[in-house]
């Protein structure tokens, strides 16, 4: 890893389905200990560009880099190596299991841990210490009284909750998060965006996804507006709101 490379940067990405590009020679950059919110219209390219980074789909073209290093291409497993977590923007959850199970999974769906030798070969202070980590993290997530409940059973903010939680017991440097606020209450949004407050704190590096402007604008150092696959403007929170261009796609109606 080169220490002075941007944490992670997209240079010149290009991803098509068929003859649709749904993103278009993109560029952009997130520093270390950086909050960097992504954020356009439906369609923007934003879900798939998460995609591209976290190594669920390849770019037609272009490169993605962590800590210097290409990553494009390597696999998911990997990118959990890495230490690159992410939710999703449709929540992802065992209905029926509980949140503490719910959270305790994530070590699997993340890749740090086959899923067959884990359910073959964890031994009992293996999945104690397991259950310990996911408790932490349902607490701090503020979902401690619920703990035992079945993750389906929770209201829909709470359950992506749940899946930020699932993202953190990997003890992610990268977090990338989609629309994560999308269904919380006014004070469950301030909790969280503390939580991403201290995480950033911690020295965990986030990208954000979300269409809650209030939410983003005070959280965010930074921006990257994408539009028709492409970026569309970049920079702090005062520049973007003022940005004739962004009023006019996205911040305008
Ligand atoms: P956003 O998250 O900004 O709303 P997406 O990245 O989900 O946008 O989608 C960008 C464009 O790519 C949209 O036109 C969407 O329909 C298309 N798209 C996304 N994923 C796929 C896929 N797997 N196959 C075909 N088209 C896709
Ligand atoms: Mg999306």
């Amino acid at each position: 890893p080169d220490p002075a490379a941007p944490l992670l940067e997209l240079s010149g990405v290009t991803r098509k389905f068929g003859g649709l590009v749904a993103v278009n020679q993109l560029s952009f950059s997130l520093k270390n200990g950086e909050i960097l919110g992504l954020i356009g219209p439906n369609g923007a390219g934003k879900s798939t560009t998460f995609n591209l980074v976290t190594n669920v789909l390849a770019p037609t073209s272009g490169e993605v880099r962590y800590a210097g290093q290409r990553i494009d291409g390597t696999g998911m497993r990997n990118i959990a190596r890495l230490g690159i977590a992410r939710t999703f923007q449709h929540v992802q959850l065992v209905s029926d299991r509980s949140v503490l199970e719910n959270v305790a999974l994530g070590a699997y769906l993340h890749g740090k841990r086959g899923l067959t030798s884990a359910a073959l070969r964890l031994d009992q202070n293996e999945e104690a210490g397991l259950l310990a980590a996911a408790a932490a993290q349902v607490r701090r997530v503020g979902l401690a009284d619920k703990m035992h409940e079945a993750a389906g059973s929770l209201a829909l903010g709470q359950q992506r909750l749940i899946e930020v939680a699932r993202a953190l017991v990997t003890g992610p440097t990268l977090l990338l998060l989609d629309e994560p606020a999308a269904g919380l209450r006014h004070l469950e949004k301030q909790q969280l965006a503390q939580l991403l407050k201290d995480l950033r704190e911690d020295g965990v590096s986030i990208l954000l996804v979300e269409h809650d402007m209030d939410f983003v604008m005070n959280l965010v150092d930074r921006l990257v507006v994408m539009n028709f696959g492409e970026k569309l403007a970049s920079g702090e929170p005062r520049q973007i709101r003022n940005n004739p261009s962004v009023i006019e796609a996205y911040l305008g109606g």
